[in-house]
């Protein structure tokens, strides 16, 4: 029998739950199949959420209505705002979670979702029609329909794993992989890649000696994703800081001739800022010690994850460097580090709504784009997922701008440099990173989070009442005077000072009482409102780049220019929007070989209708 649904999301992973979840909780029947449903959002690699840039792309994703954040903060085993010692700009929430739970949490809210039928399955055809995608089929033989079909299949396509001299084909450890609907896209028209990542191994909390290692604690006050955060709080573990030594490298350094990296039988390209342990030991043969953190898996396990090494050297060679470092000389591993190669299909193949250019109806979302991480996937699994259900109901897409949203940046960056190997989220990424903070995240997402509609009214009207009191927060320091010895100054003034804050008590005598009473009514207003006192200058300044990029931006291109015949242009550059055709003049200007003479060229065309 051939069921029928409105979208179709193959995949339950990061970006999987997402785009399934926005779909259905937009309007959508919506199928979410996906090779075990007991492992939906499963944490591949380390079970910790959000960190440097990666924060910020959660506060979005929960912004605008995802899932991540809440099932982290419900999650969470240790929060802690990363760079706090550095300026606003790149302060970044992380948590630590428990990894079966936050699998857990997310299959109740999945399965509780009206209008998602969850379903077990690998899919191996797209089922087609000329150039529009009508539906999926199973390896045992189901046929589904679909209005839309999304992809997002991780590292599973063709997922082939190494350990040393052994290789064998999974997804992830012990996990099937996903063969045929890589090859199926293949013959489609698609190109594809091979790209790799690496996991370290787990050890048996039971065989280490904490005494040797240093403690880090979380915040003590918990650092939320979500708005509005949980009630409470799962009771709170620390992580453990230890090192490698010289006796580590030179044993890592011994199993070089096996590893699958260095003997060439690994093809894929991997991630050049997350290098493994044994990468790390070539690149860096200079340093005599590496940072190594031991990371709880979860409250019911004595599992520990070895953050910073990450490795597929042979089994024997990886125990007897971990007996070499402090704290893990009796270790025993619960599973070796392993690597995975799997396919990818560049992101220059979809639309900024991730649409597939070539082929309608069908959505790619996640790590089979190119990317590397659970934050990254998540956050475009989402967009997918709604964009999806917008082109269903004949809408617009939603397209965030660089200026915008992480997210923005984030998919811009997939479409207009192609990337050529896994691509993570940095905070140096976004240019206009000043404005994209992590507290300001529902105030400048405000406009989106309105046309997406995935928050309830009551949030909206939260936010909104948020941003009137910030603004009136900074309608009373402009105006306010402060009294100071032999001086009046504004109190914005006297808060640009280094030292003051609204929130040290020994200064509240300087305040007056409706900002005293606004500052307690509401912290996080005010906190943006003293932020964007002190870094004035600096916005000011950035603004002016917003708007010269928004202006680029403002310039649309039509879909169906035909730059081939543009003689005026580079030759590169016709072929690169010929190729790419990108949708305004800004995206133009970011693509590879267009120079700001073909840009010059284009404004002129534009002008000229
Ligand atoms: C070994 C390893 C190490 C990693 N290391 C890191 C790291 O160091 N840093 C980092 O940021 N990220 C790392 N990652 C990546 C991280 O796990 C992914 O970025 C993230 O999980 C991607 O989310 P996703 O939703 O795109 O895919 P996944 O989480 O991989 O989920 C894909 C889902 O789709 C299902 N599926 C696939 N194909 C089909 C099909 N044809 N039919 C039905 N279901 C299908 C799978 O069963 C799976 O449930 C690592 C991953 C692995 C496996």
């Amino acid at each position: 029998m051939v069921s029928e649904f409105d979208v179709i999301v193959v995949g339950g992973g990061h970006a999987g739950c997402e785009a399934a979840s926005a779909s259905a909780r937009l309007g959508c029947s919506t199928l979410l199949i996906t090779q075990n449903p007991q492992a939906l959002a499963r944490m591949s690699c380390n079970p910790a959420i959000g960190g440097l840039a990666k924060g910020h792309l959660v506060k979005e994703v929960d912004a605008l209505g995802g899932l991540m954040g809440s099932v982290t903060d419900r999650t969470a085993i240790q929060s802690r705002m990363l760079n706090r010692s550095k300026g606003p700009a790149v302060w970044s929430p992380r948590a630590q979670c428990d990894r079966k739970r936050y699998s857990e949490v997310m299959h109740g809210i999945i399965s509780n979702t009206p209008g998602i039928e969850l379903r077990a399955g690998e899919v191996i055809h797209i089922i087609r029609n000329n150039n529009h995608i009508v539906g999926i089929k199973t390896r045992s033989g189901e046929e589904y329909r679909g209005k839309r079909v999304i992809l997002v299949g991780g590292t599973f396509w063709n997922g082939l794993i190494h350990i040393g001299e052994w290789s064998s084909p999974a997804g992830r450890i012990h996990e099937e992989p996903a063969l045929g609907l890589s090859d199926d896209l293949v013959a489609m028209g698609l190109r594809r890649l091979r790209f790799k990542t690496g996991t370290p191994p787990r050890l048996d909390g039971k065989s280490l000696n904490f005494t040797l290692t240093e403690r880090q604690d979380g915040d003590p006050e918990p650092v939320w994703f979500s708005d509005p955060p949980p009630h409470e709080r799962l009771p709170q573990l620390p992580c453990w800081l230890t090192y490698s030594n010289a006796q580590t490298h030179e044993i890592l350094r011994s199993g070089l001739d096996r590893s699958p990296l260095y003997t060439g039988r690994i093809k894929g390209t991997g991630p050049r800022y997350c290098p493994s342990i044994e990468d790390k030991i070539v690149r860096f043969a200079e340093r005599d010690r590496h940072q190594l953190f031991l990371e709880p898996e979860g409250l019911d396990t004595d599992e520990y994850y070895l953050n910073g090494f990450s490795t597929s050297l042979p089994e024997e060679v990886q125990l007897a460097a971990l007996h070499t470092v402090p704290g893990l000389e009796n270790v025993s591993m619960n599973r070796p580090g392993y690597a995975v190669e799997y396919d990818v299909f560049p992101a220059d193949q979809v639309l900024p709504s991730l649409e597939c250019r070539e082929w309608k109806n069908l959505f790619l979302a996640g790590q089979i784009l190119g990317t590397s991480g659970y934050e990254e996937a998540a956050a475009q699994g989402l967009m997918a997922g709604i964009n999806a259900a917008r082109s269903l109901r004949g809408q617009v897409p939603v397209v965030l701008g660089r200026d915008q949203a992480y997210i923005g940046v984030l998919i811009d960056d997939l479409i207009t440099k192609i990337p050529q190997e896994p691509y993570r989220m940095f905070t140096s990424r976004a240019e206009f990173r000043l404005l994209l903070r992590q507290d300001n995240t529902l105030q400048r997402l405000l406009p989106i989070i309105r046309e997406v509609g995935l928050q309830p009214p009551l949030i909206v009207n939260q936010i909104e009442g948020g941003l009137t009191r910030q603004s009136a927060i900074s309608i009373l320091l402009s105006t306010e005077r402060v009294r100071l010895e032999g001086e009046t100054i504004s109190a914005a003034q006297f808060l640009r000072r280094p030292e003051v804050s609204l929130f040290d008590p020994a200064l509240a005598s300087h305040w007056t009482l409706p900002l005293l009473e606004l500052v307690r009514q509401d912290p996080a207003a005010a906190f943006r409102a003293e932020l964007e006192i002190k870094y004035e200058g600096y916005l000011t300044r950035q603004l002016v780049h917003v708007e010269a990029f928004r202006r680029l931006e403002a310039h649309r291109l039509p879909a169906n220019m035909d730059y081939t015949v543009l003689g005026a242009l580079s030759t590169e550059a016709r072929q690169t929007l010929q190729r790419l055709h990108p949708a305004t003049l800004g995206q133009a200007s970011r693509l590879p070989g267009v120079r700001a003479s073909d840009i010059a060229v284009l404004m002129v065309l534009l002008k000229r209708g």
